[in-house]
């Protein structure tokens, strides 16, 4: 695979006689899948990247992969040229779940089908969604601190707003609160987005949400673990890492470190691998036309996306060994040597 690069392929092997995308090919040439991706910054990114093209390969086909950095424009001019390149099917992460719909429509007018990886783009006639149950993450993090927590100030510092898991993450998370914020045991003091999902963003919005309350919080449930790092930053310049119990997702080495330490309370941990192999499987039977069976709908505001979303798993203290270790999603000596 070539990361960013834009002409993996000489043009000439795949172009038709009559220069348009519709490159007609013998059956016994790989299948091949264009991986569109949003960004590498936080860590689990690079295992989707790596797993996603080892389980392609494993399979017989190939992949070209382009990232754009969280810049819109780039994104869809990257799936238009690995369009142009020949793909037979576009897997794509999206930035932003509403403007790349432009991308599906060019996609689908060049006879390429769109499965809409962990997260899904809105509002366009996707082939196929494979994810978390996002949902879920929410719930499992809310139920987590709750139990903690049961009474008190609560702090939410939430994923980035054009990004569709953000809101169904919070769905989740306010689906176990709101009972509780009802009859008054919780009290939400500070609840934003943070834009692009940057701890940068994260901590400000943390800054704020201590001076405006007097430092005095009760917990802390943020979107994923960059950003519960940036709160807990916040919290240890205060003298309140530890203190405060903080929830993230992604189980990050950083976080799962800071568990360990105890300054973060819990993530939730998605088996990359898992989802890559699904992907995978799904992308090539998509790209060579096969039935692939029923799955569950989830609506993106246009229709009824057929669906695949994995169980997320809750991580604190208690557990990290027959789960993350387990499944080596990070070693033993990695977490260890550095703590
Ligand atoms: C993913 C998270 C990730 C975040 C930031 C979300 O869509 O579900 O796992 O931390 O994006 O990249």
């Amino acid at each position: 695979a070539c990361e960013n690069s834009e002409t993996p392929i000489a043009e000439s092997e795949y172009q038709t006689e009559t220069g348009s995308n519709e490159v007609e090919r013998s059956p016994d040439e790989p299948i091949r899948i264009g991986f569109a991706m949003d960004t590498l910054t936080e860590e689990r990114w690079l295992k989707d990247r790596d797993y996603f093209e080892e389980s392609v390969e494993a399979l017989g086909a190939e992949v070209e992969i382009m990232t754009s950095h969280g810049d819109d424009a780039l994104q869809i001019w990257q799936a238009e040229t690995m369009i142009s390149h020949g793909i037979d099917l576009l897997v794509i992460v999206p930035h932003n779940a509403e403007s790349t719909a432009a991308i599906v429509e060019k996609a689908h007018s060049a006879g390429i089908k769109v499965l809409s990886y962990d997260r899904l783009v809105k509002n366009a006639a996707v082939d196929m969604y494979v994810s978390y149950d996002n949902e879920q993450v929410g719930v499992l993090q809310a139920q987590a601190i709750t139990s903690l927590v049961p009474k008190g100030k609560y702090v939410y510092i939430g994923g980035a707003e054009t990004d569709n898991n953000a809101h169904m993450v919070k769905k989740g998370v306010f689906s176990v609160l709101q009972p509780l914020i009802n009859n008054g045991d919780i009290t939400i003091v500070f609840d934003q987005w943070t834009k692009d999902w940057l701890p940068v963003n994260a901590k400000e919005n943390m800054e704020l949400a201590l001076d405006a309350n007097n430092n005095e919080i009760d917990a802390v449930i943020a979107a994923n673990d960059a950003t519960a790092g940036a709160v807990i930053e916040v919290l240890e310049e205060r003298g309140l890492a530890g203190v405060i119990p903080v929830a993230g997702q992604d189980a990050d080495l950083a976080a799962v470190q800071r568990i360990l330490k105890g300054t973060q309370t819990l993530t939730v941990y998605k088996p990359i691998k898992e989802l890559t192999m699904i992907a995978a499987e799904l992308a090539i039977a998509l790209a060579r036309e096969e039935e692939i069976g029923r799955f569950m709908n989830v609506n993106n505001g246009k229709m009824e996306v057929p669906s695949i979303l994995l169980k997320p798993i809750i991580v604190d203290q208690s557990n990290v060994d027959e789960t993350i270790i387990a499944d080596e999603f990070h070693t033993r000596e990695e977490i260890y040597l550095e703590n």
